[in-house]
């Protein structure tokens, strides 16, 4: 029987922006177990980033979580104050990689010295104490630790994303965040970087939550996923039942929005209209401005979540009415 490590109950995270309240994740749920992948995917500005800026409780001002629990370790981490969670949970048992390496790292720091900092403020070590340390998460992700010298600008793309995979994996901790780790780098790159969390993933055991709007790079890792449009979760399941038998039509409208390089060449499809403004989101299904199957009922109520297989659930009045 797998072990729960997260569960996110009904989390809803609004910001109050002078224009009205952005309800950008909305009463979404799902359960990570110890050691496993899951994806999360979905278009620019559907909730994916606020989802995990959520959970690590950084969400920026004007940004609130107003309701719902975060489950870690059997503990709603909504119960605890900004204080306990920076000391208890924070980095040692939830850790992050940020979008954009780029611009995440300090610029006049060289990275041996960011990296330290990890150990100097979370394990109160020296610096000479925190050095080895550094070496060894440099070879990890495979820099030269003579690179623990280097600035970040003398580093490539890739190289800096991989000083921050290292950031996050420095005090081992059970669940990995990572916040399109790929973006802006090349297709090998990209690969390597891909690759390199699959393995650190595999031998440390550590639970992995990846955003991305590229589910491609999602198949290649995760055990779940789950789809992600205007603040909710519309599909959600094991990564061969959501790719394999997909049931949401945006779910089914965004892979075969892929090109295959193998099996039947068949049409390219794309999803006309934009992601509604979380402002004031369509009635009932958030989706049904641009789904072909919409019926009456779609425009006036949500749809109820429906488990379709064991553990694959779907949002679609499609399914409710089978
Ligand atoms: Fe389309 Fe209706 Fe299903 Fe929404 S609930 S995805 S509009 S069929």
């Amino acid at each position: 029987m797998p072990e729960k490590l997260l569960e996110v109950r009904d989390l809803k995270t609004y910001f109050y922006t002078t224009k009205g309240v952005v309800k950008a994740v909305d009463g979404i749920s799902f359960t990570l177990n110890k050691g496993e992948v899951m994806g999360l995917a979905g278009e620019s500005g559907c909730g994916k980033s606020t989802t995990a800026y959520s959970i690590i409780r950084l969400v920026p001002p004007p940004g609130r979580i107003v309701g719902g629990k975060i489950i870690f370790e059997g503990k709603n981490l909504l119960d605890m104050d900004s204080e306990e969670y920076r000391r208890k949970i924070r980095w040692k048992k939830i850790s992050m990689v940020f979008q954009g390496a780029m611009n995440a790292l300090n610029p006049v720091y060289t990275i041996g010295d960011q990296l330290a900092e990890v150990f100097m403020i979370h394990r109160g070590m020296t610096k000479r104490e925190a050095m080895p340390h550094v070496y060894e998460l440099l070879s990890m992700v495979g820099i030269d630790p003579k690179r623990a010298k280097s600035y970040p600008h003398e580093l490539s793309g890739g190289m800096k994303q991989r000083v921050m995979i290292a950031m996050a994996l420095a005090l081992h901790p059970p669940l990995v965040i990572a916040d399109e780790p790929t973006t802006a780098l090349d297709v090998v790159v990209q690969a390597q970087i891909m690759n390199l969390l699959k393995k650190l993933q595999r031998e440390h055991g550590i639970s992995i939550i990846l955003i991305t709007h590229d589910l491609s790079l999602i198949a290649e890792i995760a055990d779940k996923v789950a789809i992600m449009y205007a603040g909710k979760i519309v599909e959600y399941g094991t990564a061969d039942q959501v790719y394999l038998n997909p049931q949401h039509p945006y779910t089914k409208a965004l892979l075969n929005s892929i090109p295959r390089i193998r099996g039947e060449i068949s049409k390219l499809e794309w999803i006309p209209g934009q992601p509604p403004d979380l402002i004031a989101p369509p009635p009932g299904c958030r989706f049904h401005p641009r789904c072909k199957f919409k019926m009456d009922i779609c425009m006036k109520e949500e749809p109820p979540v429906i488990e379709v297989e064991p553990g694959h659930y779907v949002a679609c009045w499609l399914h409710a009415k089978k």
